[in-house]
């Protein structure tokens, strides 16, 4: 690979023998107790190494092309490009980024339903060639400005669960994909596959089954256009469970060996998001402020305590250093799927009260957790939250005053070993690392680095 970001200013910390994730998470927290108490990011690399390993060995030869908007910070990039992942782009500037890393255009999809001419022609001049199209306006706009894009009909899946998710509004129908082939001839686009997408909250694996069934039909359509079909993609969706990656192989192994046999030479891709990285990023914030819901208020005159508060009505509100303006973004469109973990110790027996966690912008719409049980915590206490890694993290903040928190990364010495056997890793890569024995602690000024 190619050098990549030279003077970027990021670092892993590789860990000793008996060091775990749970230390460096101590430590930083040590380290930021006495430097002002920020919100940071601790992103485990490993776990990219493990989940590829855990990918290869269940869904192989299935390709996966990591869409870039779910975490492009240059570590998570950068691993992956070592593990022989290709990348899922839906921008010119996810495509430049990739392409900074030394990804060759092979190994990029251009994946936007709705692309912006210049982006087209970005993607024209750097060889990315394979997007998708679920309309006939964005088929003429490709044409205009790719002559040589090959492209995947992106077809809607009947994912009822996800709700007015990007399955029910991007894909086409069936028919509408012979009027699309229709359009291509007479514009002499190339076709050559189709991408369907069933999202991760959609439990009912049958939408694989009718997906891949959809797929094949267009596959034989395109061939009466005397189209070469060449690739399929499965899209996202995976949530990184083991069980659940193999529940959807059980289903589609079959469909795939009889719908697009090996014989065939259809490449299988998908695009695995979350998969990769959610479990692999842990995030720590910081208690700013808290109020007391004041009992007195609600008190008739001679009332008993116990009866006059409102069960719903959490009885703390807490407010921390970071919120839906910065890294809980995604609880503005979902719900969040991690429950905070109090940092400090304390007791089995410590009494657990109904808390509400709020961001720092006082703003109505703040909200991360609703309600929850903690013990009472106290101003300066800190929280933890796991499975972070997809979402905001490498997207630059629009909001005024929000600072990104920094990302301390590491990687354990066997999955390092992994990473090792499975690619070659860049020199740029390999300057990054930097050794951690377990006694020893991380530095945060020497060793931090801001999301790109
Ligand atoms: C976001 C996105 C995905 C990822 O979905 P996950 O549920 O995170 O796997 C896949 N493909 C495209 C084009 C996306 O934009």
């Amino acid at each position: 690979m190619k050098g990549f970001l030279e003077d970027a200013n990021y670092s892993i910390g590789l860990l000793d023998e008996g060091a775990t994730l749970a230390d460096v998470i101590d430590n930083c927290i040590y380290e930021h107790t006495h430097t002002g108490k920020k919100a940071f990011y601790v992103g485990d690399l490993g776990k990219l190494v493990r989940n590829n390993v855990q990918w290869q060995n269940v869904m192989a030869p299935i390709k996966p092309f990591y869409p870039v908007k779910c975490n492009s910070t240059p570590g998570v990039l950068e691993i992956l490009g070592t593990l022989g992942v290709g990348f899922a782009c839906s921008s010119k500037a996810e495509m430049a980024l990739v392409q900074d890393l030394g990804i060759s255009p092979e190994n990029i999809i251009y994946t936007n339903p709705c692309k912006q001419a210049s982006q087209i022609k970005y993607a024209a001049k750097a060889g990315i060639n394979i997007m998708t199209c679920d309309n006939d306006i964005e088929l003429k706009k490709i044409s205009r400005n790719h002559p040589n894009a090959k492209l995947l009909l992106h077809i809607a899946t009947e994912d009822i669960t996800a709700g007015e998710e990007m399955n029910m509004k991007f894909g086409t129908t069936l028919k509408n994909c012979r009027h699309l082939m229709e359009c291509a001839k007479e514009l002499g686009v190339q076709i050559v596959g189709v991408k369907f997408h069933v999202s991760g909250s959609c439990k009912d694996l049958q939408t694989y089954i009718h997906a891949l069934s959809d797929a094949r039909c267009v596959f034989d359509m395109a061939e009466e256009f005397g189209f070469k079909m060449n690739m399929l993609d499965i899209g996202g969706g995976f949530t990184g469970s083991e069980l659940q990656l193999e529940e959807v192989n059980h289903v589609i192994r079959p469909l795939l060996d009889v719908y697009f046999p090996k014989e065939s030479g259809i490449n299988v891709i998908a695009e695995p998001g979350c998969y990769y990285v959610s479990s692999a990023f842990t995030l720590a914030v910081n208690v700013i402020a808290k109020k007391t819901v004041e009992y007195d208020k609600f008190l008739p005159s001679g009332g008993k305590v116990e009866q006059t508060r409102n069960d719903d009505e959490p009885v703390f509100t807490y407010y921390i250093n970071d919120g839906v303006y910065g890294s809980f973004a995604s609880k503005l469109s979902e719900k969040l799927n991690t429950i905070p973990e109090v940092h400090k110790k304390y007791k089995e027996d410590e009494p657990l009260f109904a808390s509400s966690l709020w961001g720092p912008s006082c703003d109505e719409l703040d909200q991360i957790v609703e309600n929850c049980l903690l013990p009472e915590l106290s101003v300066g206490d800190w929280l933890i939250f796991d499975n972070m890694g997809s979402g905001t993290l490498g997207e630059q903040s629009t909001f005024n005053d929000y600072q990104r928190p920094l990302i301390y990364y590491m990687m354990s010495f066997s999955d390092w070993d992994e990473m090792q056997d499975a690619g070659i890793a860049s020199d740029t890569l390999m300057k990054n690392f930097f050794f951690v024995p377990s006694c020893i602690q991380l530095s945060p000024e020497e060793r931090f680095s801001t999301a790109a």
